[in-house]
């Protein structure tokens, strides 16, 4: 389930203009099959998934490559030399799509309403509403049916269908600009809040270098000391032992006081 949420064509199918467009254009099962297409997948394994004849799912993804929504990577079989087609369907641009063909729709009915006041025409109410005559040639029959010579009627062109159409086609265009910028905004949101993760992480990193490298300086700065710290009580102890060393042999000769050395020998005797 939580697959199907975050995959962008299944998120891109279950809005309502989407679906209508690709089931339109592409047919009723397209949607089944781009739900289906959640991942890379051959026709055939797309075919078994979606209960379809293979022939059904390439006449709609045949469809959908035209337009650039689905794409396809062939591999050939060594052993049999018949080649596989592995599908992706991609309905990323399906909205700049949508947005076109909205587009074009518009300026048709806009043509039509333009052409429709401008251009008259004339019919015979008799023999044919559908069999128009425009303007020039009405007007060299003295608009007159060549066919009854009954006279020719200027053909109303009622413009009410176009007119609601257009609106509602304008009505649904304005969402779907709506969708495409809430999408836009979306996305550059999602970018921003990238980058800005990446800045932190770097800066974190950068830190924690330093940190790094502060501790290095000083555990070394401590190990020196610590060396200094041996040297020194080793000096010492070699000092004391100098020092104690030094009356024996040193102290007679410096101090010339032979008795402090004569001393215990007496003692010794003594004893
Ligand atoms: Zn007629």
């Amino acid at each position: 389930m939580a697959e199907r949420q975050t995959n962008p064509n299944v998120q891109a199918v279950s809005n309502k203009i989407v679906q209508n467009y690709l089931i339109s254009n592409f047919g009723e099962e397209s949607v089944r099959i781009i739900r289906a297409a959640t991942e890379n997948m051959t026709d055939d394994a797309l075919a078994v998934k979606c209960k379809l004849k293979v022939s059904e799912i390439r006449m709609v993804l045949n469809k959908m490559h035209n337009m650039r929504l689905a794409e396809y990577t062939r591999i050939k079989d060594k052993d049999t030399g018949w080649y596989s087609y592995i599908w992706k369907v991609n309905l990323g641009g399906i909205y700049e799509v949508l947005n076109q063909s909205m587009q074009g729709e518009i300026n048709q009915l806009n043509n039509q309403l333009e052409e429709n006041t401008t251009v008259l025409s004339y019919i015979c109410s008799k023999c044919s509403k559908s069999n128009v005559i425009d303007f020039e040639i009405a007007s060299k029959l003295a608009f007159r049916c060549p066919n009854c010579k009954r006279r020719l009627y200027e053909k109303r062109n009622s413009n009410d269908e176009i007119v609601t159409k257009l609106g509602e086609l304008k009505t649904r265009h304005s969402t779907l600009q709506d969708h495409i910028r809430k999408h836009e905004g979306m996305r550059r949101i999602e970018a921003a809040k990238r980058l800005e993760e990446m800045r932190v992480a770097k800066e974190a990193a950068i830190k924690r270098a330093a940190e790094e490298a502060e501790a290095l300086k000083i555990a070394k700065v401590a190990k020196r000391q610590a060396a200094a710290k041996a040297r020194a009580v080793v000096r010492k102890a070699l000092k004391a032992k100098l020092a104690k060393a030094k009356p024996m042999k040193a102290k007679p000769a410096k101090t010339a006081k032979p008795a402090k050395t004569a001393k215990p020998a007496k003692k010794s005797k003594r004893s």
